[in-house]
């Protein structure tokens, strides 16, 4: 077995006595006289920048018609998602009444 001297990841043999990584494409020979064959060092794409949603804005927030405010009974809400407990656990859906304001959740 070899691993990748750049990532560390397990390289696969692609030839005899060759070796590449198939993580970051870094190659080499493994015997062979002691030729090292280096490979291109392939860029990591930059990660997309995360877009944060501020929460205090929520006019933004998609409208359901099929729901009841518990507060004054009416029938249009926003909504939006939010993990609140574990990861494991199934995110909760909250919503606000368009009308008083109500805010309430449900869980999914
Ligand atoms: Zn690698
Ligand atoms: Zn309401």
């Amino acid at each position: 077995m070899m691993f990748c001297p750049n990532c560390g990841s397990l390289m696969q043999p692609v030839a005899p006595s060759r070796f590449k990584c198939s993580s970051c494409g870094y190659e080499s020979s493994s015997s062979g006289g002691g030729r090292v064959v280096l490979g291109q060092r392939i860029k990591h794409k930059e990660r997309e920048k995360i877009i944060v949603i501020d929460d205090t804005k929520r006019t933004s927030n998609p409208i359901v018609k099929d729901v009841r405010c518990p507060s004054c009974g009416w029938n249009e809400a926003e909504y939006w998602i939010m993990q609140t407990r574990r990861a494991d656990e199934p995110p909760t859906r909250f919503y606000r009444c368009t009308k008083c304001g109500k805010v309430w959740r449900e869980y999914e």
